[in-house]
């Protein structure tokens, strides 16, 4: 409780901290309303307690003992209990489950196939907080019904390095006693860098796969083969899954369909016709660009456009924020720097390790000549307008380097009049607020702002309908699945399958947690029994689910604030002694606050003397509870406003 107190008294501004004395000790008339509005000078012999953490009750009264998370450095993995089972199997029937990716966009992607007792899992991502989160730091797929099944996982399939498909692995593969690993050369070589920070690399086991090749991988019973497509980061692959019960299947991952991709070779529409004439049951396939007609552009083009931008610009620094693991765009950078005489720095955390890997995994050609080091001295010598800086932040995100840069806060970048900005990045739907709020900052410094609004400087990494059309008619299932979107997005997928042909008796329009079994015919037969699938939320290093009082708790204290009162009492007799201590946070109230303080001080007492007389045994956790819902109302009632109270009682 004291460790909360004091976090509170870090991270929150505008609080009042007052006492008892601060109003029964002061016997002069009441101030006219000018003068209230100044700090109260403090009482003699009352010295004033500033904040609660200056006065901490020993050790001994300490309401609740902080305990230290053991596992400071690593992450926690315990999933909540659950009681449910897997229901059985029939004979040959094989099981696909969404466990995430299903009721929401571009996060926290995962799916199960099932044959016989034999599990194989699919992807592993996170889902980023937004608002409805309250400071949790993202959510990962909730496996906690399958930490009783882990003899029976027999591996993790991985599509693609994006972290809403690898980014709960060092969360879920502890949990899961680490299942086998199989991903391309780039996507390990990602995930082995999160392992290793998570200190879970040497218990790993990873299988490298080549997207190019035929092979099929044995994972459990399944027949795993990967296929290449094209999306944001190379070296993605889509899935072609045959089950010994009869049934096939393709899972695309996220893709596109690009003919002239920067470094990745075109998506092997060749081989993905040749797996569709060998009779899929179902397509599972990306629905992340399902609202956009048309095909998506090429990145070829989109290198043209910042070729034309860098090979023009003659004034002030350009700064070119885009996505870490978009390798193919700094490659181009690369390349286009080097023909116009331009060096690169590279400005961000996850830009310079993602540039390593995929350097030292061959993905990325570097010219080392141009490229140099982020300290203000290298910059020196170098013209501004020979420099670019390729950075991260295009998504607004709050202690990004560009962010950082647009409140003149990075190390070695000052924004300056005649600087460029371009941001080569779409903003992911829930971002546009920030992204606003720091192109505001840049052009306030006096930067040329330029976004894809303003030229090509950017295309996405999913496939539009025109590509969708072609994934379904090239693998032509019996079943089509529309994955990886909330239901708006998997409903626009459905309507472009309509379009060529497929009936809604054909598609597959399930949640997280739903259940479908297939035939050896091939037929499907929904579950009615559900997975329980929760939101998991990780917040530092402790994980928890959405439900969670915690939470709960974080919604109160955000839309009222925090009122806080301690009594110190006397052990034995219960009387109380000396002053209530009243310590409120982000309750907003200017002229009456003195009079709310004093009425609310009042009635902690009456309510505190009241109930000790009234039950003189009562129990220390019901007088709480007792005087908490009598200053509820009060509160309520008084300043219509519902703060989270604590009352605290310190026995002396
Ligand atoms: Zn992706």
């Amino acid at each position: 409780m004291q460790d909360f107190l004091d976090e509170l008294d870090n991270e929150l501004d505008g609080g009042e901290s007052v006492s008892e004395a601060d109003f029964v000790e002061q016997k002069q008339p009441k101030p006219a309303v000018s003068e209230q509005r100044k700090p109260t000078p403090p009482v003699k012999n009352q010295p004033r307690q500033k904040t609660f953490s200056k006065n901490k009750p020993d050790s001994k009264n300490r309401p609740e003992t902080f305990v230290p998370q053991k596992n400071f450095g690593t992450f926690v993995s315990r999933f909540p209990d659950v009681k449910f089972y897997l229901p059985t199997l029939r004979d040959k029937y094989t099981r696909f489950i969404p466990i995430g990716g299903n009721n929401e966009t571009g996060a926290k992607n995962m799916g199960m196939f099932q044959y016989g007792d034999d599990i194989m899992l699919v992807d592993c991502g996170v889902q980023f907080a937004d608002m409805d989160m309250l400071g949790a730091n993202y959510s990962v797929p909730d496996v906690s019904f399958l930490t009783k099944y882990t003899k029976n996982i027999k591996g993790f399939v991985i599509t693609h390095a994006h972290l809403d498909h690898i980014g709960a692995l060092k969360h879920i593969l502890p949990a899961l006693d680490m299942p086998v690993l199989y991903g391309t050369r780039l996507t390990l070589g990602i995930i082995r860098k999160w392992l290793e920070e998570a200190k879970l690399l040497d218990k790993a086991t990873l299988i490298e796969v080549d997207a190019g090749s035929d092979k099929k991988w044995d994972v459990g019973p399944f027949k795993v083969e990967f296929f290449r497509v094209n999306h944001s980061v190379p070296d993605c692959a889509g899935l072609y899954i045959e089950s010994p019960g009869g049934a096939k299947f393709v899972h695309t991952g996220d893709f596109k369909i690009d003919f002239t991709p920067a470094i990745d070779a075109p998506a092997d529409l060749t081989r993905i016709s040749e797996i569709g004439r060998r009779g899929i049951t179902m397509l599972l396939s990306d629905s992340t660009g399902s609202s956009r007609k048309g095909f998506s552009m090429s990145e070829k083009n989109v290198g043209e456009a910042l070729e034309k931008i860098v090979s023009e610009h003659t004034r002030g620094r350009l700064i070119i924020a885009s996505f870490s693991s978009w390798i193919s765009r700094i490659q181009q950078l690369i390349d286009i720097c080097d023909k116009h005489g331009k060096y690169i720095f590279l400005s961000g955390r996850s830009m310079v390790e993602n540039v390593a890997i995929a350097k030292e995994l061959g993905y990325l050609k570097v010219k080392e000549h141009i490229m140099k080091k982020m300290t203000p001295k290298n910059t020196e010598g170098i013209p501004p307008h020979k420099q670019v800086i390729i950075t991260t932040g295009s998504q607004g995100e709050q202690f990004s380097a560009l962010a950082r840069m647009a409140v003149g806060q990075h190390n070695s970048i000052e924004i300056v009049q005649g600087d460029t900005v371009v941001f080569s990045s779409s903003v992911v739907p829930g971002n546009e607020k920030s992204v606003v709020g720091i192109i505001n900052k840049l052009i306030k410094l006096g930067a040329n702002v330029i976004t894809k609004d303003d030229g090509e400087v950017h295309t996405g990494g999913h496939a539009f309908q025109e590509e969708q059309k072609i994934m379904i008619n090239l693998v032509h299932p019996k079943y089509f699945m529309p994955i990886y979107g909330d239901l708006y997005f998997r409903t626009l997928h459905k309507n472009t399958a309509k379009t060529i042909g497929y009936k809604e008796e054909d598609m597959v329009m399930i949640e997280n947690g739903h259940i479908v079994d297939f035939a050896p015919d091939g037929n499907l037969f929904r579950s009615r029994i559900k997975v329980p699938i929760q939101d998991i939320i990780i917040d530092g290093h402790g994980m928890g689910t959405l439900g969670s009082h915690v939470l709960k708790a974080r919604e109160k204290m955000m839309n009222s604030g925090v009122l806080v009162l301690v009594y110190k009492v006397d052990k034995r007799t219960r009387a109380l002694l000396g002053h209530i201590k009243l310590e409120t946070r982000g309750l907003v109230y200017l002229e009456e606050v003195r009079d709310i303080h004093r009425m609310i001080i009042k009635k902690a007492r009456d309510s505190y003397e009241h109930t000790v007389k009234d039950v003189p045994d009562i129990e220390e956790k019901d007088l709480i509870k007792v005087l908490r819902s009598d200053l509820e109302t009060f509160v309520s009632k008084r300043i219509d406003r519902e703060p989270m109270i604590i009352p605290m009682v310190v026995e002396v």
